[in-house]
């Protein structure tokens, strides 16, 4: 069984469709394209190990025990070649220069394999390429080099050019079930299985996202605190809701941060666990300094966004369930222990305010992808968010 060689879960179509192409018919790009946490990048990893297991069976690739397998374990395969977003914009470039961008993959694919065999590149988040990168990389989609995979991720396929993405064979992922979200959790050994539940349900089928959740202790106790901020801050008066805005992206900066390390801490081998301070010790702000004057100033552009980002996320569950709550659909709720709280704001907030801030809060998040200020964007959230 492919499954249990792969360490993709809770995607059988894309699973099977990868499995097909591994025993013959590899095509030389393939897009992999879903929400973000479904498993995107552990399927792109799945397929650069079924392409680079030296086993003779086919059949069995991954082994996961060959020198081949071993050295992608290890994070060494020298045939394995990776690119993905980084720097204030979180974008991919066309590089060539400082920063490492899609020239410099072109460059690396254009030297012969070290091992002989295949080649992989693994794009991550190729949706954050710019334009000239984009069209840089067209050019080796065009004419691929011999031999070599190209596996792209992306959450938002629509910011691909057109030409990319009918050079590519797509393969799509979807939210992952609830039970095989849990079963990630408990097996990875982050969570208990009450737990595990209770994370499932408000990763709306997302495991990356429960398992960023579950390594942070205190993860489920701040996105609590931040919900019930935000149920009342519709009732504040108009000073206020800018000032909370602004105390709700800073708390919503430091459970990114935390996520960020735990993460870190996850790849390099350590199972990040429940063990009481790490988390603590980890929400600390980012390269803060006590003197310094306002924290804006001081933290960098990538990290305010993905702050707003997270705060916006967290913004739409609660106008989600809130709206969920007004209607009685109390089974699709996500945030089950703002129950009390939300039934509570339904006189208050009526389904019609939920969906118009529904709709408010996805302006937001594109905004945020382009180049608006984070404050700005939450603080016209806040200023709207009133009952
Ligand atoms: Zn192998």
């Amino acid at each position: 069984m492919a499954g249990d060689r792969f360490r993709t879960r809770g995607q059988p179509a894309a699973v099977d469709a990868v499995t097909a192409m591994l025993a013959g018919g590899m095509p030389h790009a393939i897009l992999l394209a879903g929400p973000s946490g479904v498993g995107k990048g552990t399927l792109a990893e799945d397929i650069a190990a079924g392409l680079l297991c030296r086993a003779e069976d086919r059949s069995v690739r991954p082994c996961r025990e060959c020198r081949g397998c071993r050295a992608l374990e290890h994070g060494n395969h020298p045939d394995l070649h990776r690119l993905g977003p980084a720097g204030a914009g979180l974008v991919i470039p066309i590089g060539g220069r400082d920063e490492r961008g899609v020239r410099d993959l072109v460059r690396d694919l254009a030297l012969l394999p070290v091992e002989g065999g295949a080649r992989v590149a693994i794009v991550t988040a190729a949706d954050r390429m710019t334009e000239d990168a984009q069209s840089a990389f067209l050019k080796t989609l065009e004419e691929p080099p011999a031999n070599t995979v190209l596996i792209l991720t992306a959450s938002d396929e629509e910011r691909l050019l057109p030409t990319i993405r009918s050079r590519t064979s797509r393969i799509r992922l979807g939210q992952v079930a609830r039970p095989d979200v849990e079963q990630i959790l408990v097996d990875a050994g982050l969570v208990d299985a009450p737990m595990a539940a209770r994370l499932a349900r408000l990763s709306a089928g997302r495991p990356g996202d429960a398992v960023s959740l579950a390594r942070v202790p205190e993860s489920l106790a701040i996105r609590g605190e931040v919900g019930r901020t935000l149920i009342d801050l519709a009732g504040a008066t108009r000073a206020d809701r800018l000032r909370i805005g602004r105390d709700l992206l800073a708390r919503a900066g430091e459970l990114t941060a935390a996520v960020r390390r735990a993460a870190d801490a996850g790849t390099s081998g350590s199972v990040a666990g429940t063990r009481p301070g790490r988390g603590r010790k980890a929400a600390a702000p980012p390269a803060a300094d006590p003197d310094a004057g306002p924290a804006v100033a001081r933290v960098p552009a990538a990290e305010r966004r993905a702050a707003a980002l997270t705060l916006v996320a967290i913004w739409r569950d609660v106008a989600r369930d809130l709206a969920l709550v007004s209607l009685d659909e109390h089974a699709a709720v996500r945030q089950m222990d703002l129950l009390d709280d939300l039934e509570a704001a339904t006189g208050r907030l009526s389904p019609a305010f939920a969906a118009a801030q529904l709709r408010r809060l996805d302006v937001a998040g594109e905004r945020l992808e382009g180049n608006v200020s984070p404050e700005l964007v939450i603080d016209a959230l806040a200023l709207g968010w009133a009952a």
